[in-house]
């Protein structure tokens, strides 16, 4: 009921319902209508607010409106691009969208085989993102929504100027979320310098 409120198409609603979440938390009742709407968004919140859920909801969705669109979510790390992958498999369940998870330490082949095959989710780490752009295996021109998760963990791991060599290539970015639990200077940068206009949410 709650999160029928917040605009989710039935296909969702039931993942969610079939998941047991009965009500959305803080921040996804705030986020998923402004990614609904369009809006990029910086959302200041830690892990084990539900952040995960609350911008893929709405990712999701809009992904299934579309043809051939594609989302990109970057990661620190692998462990968490796993975890994303996961999720998006389980609230994409009644939609028909296929993730993949690239990051290092993996078959490369394999997952350009996977890329080549066409997903419209791709969950990676930035420097295996970075080879793939490099190996002209990873779908740039495709992408249009950029969500960066962790941002600071992705600052503190040295990170820093791969984003931004990632965010120069995709240049058909429509949308871009940004979660972070804290915002240093250089993720301040970053938001300048990407993100244009954008709502803040934070818990
Ligand atoms: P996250 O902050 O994205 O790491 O999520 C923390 C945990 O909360 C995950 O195990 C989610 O599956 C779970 N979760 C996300 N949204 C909800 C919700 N609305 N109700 C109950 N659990 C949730």
């Amino acid at each position: 009921e709650e999160f029928k409120k917040l605009g989710l198409i039935p296909p969702l609603l039931k993942a969610v319902d079939e998941l047991g979440y009965e009500q959305p938390t803080p921040i996804q009742k705030e986020a998923i209508p402004l990614i609904l709407e369009g809006h990029n968004l910086v959302g200041q919140a830690p892990t084990g607010t539900g952040k995960t859920a609350a911008y893929l909801l709405p990712v999701l969705q809009k992904l299934a409106r579309r043809k051939k669109a594609q989302a990109l979510i970057v990661t620190p790390t692998r462990e968490l691009a796993l975890q994303v992958a996961d999720e998006v498999a389980k609230l994409g369940k009644y939609l028909k969208v296929r993730a993949l998870a690239v990051y290092g330490g993996q078959d490369i082949e394999r997952q350009i085989r996977g890329l080549r095959q066409g997903v419209e989710v791709i969950v990676g780490t930035p420097g295996r993102i970075l080879d793939h752009i490099g190996r002209k295996t990873f779908p740039e021109a495709d992408i249009n929504t950029v969500v960066l998760d962790e941002a600071d963990e992705m600052l503190d791991m040295g990170f820093i100027d791969d984003i931004e060599a990632i965010l120069n290539r995709l240049t058909n970015r429509q949308q871009t979320l940004l979660f972070s639990a804290t915002l240093p200077a250089p993720i301040k940068t970053i938001i300048k310098k990407f993100l244009g206009e954008y709502k803040t949410v934070k818990l």
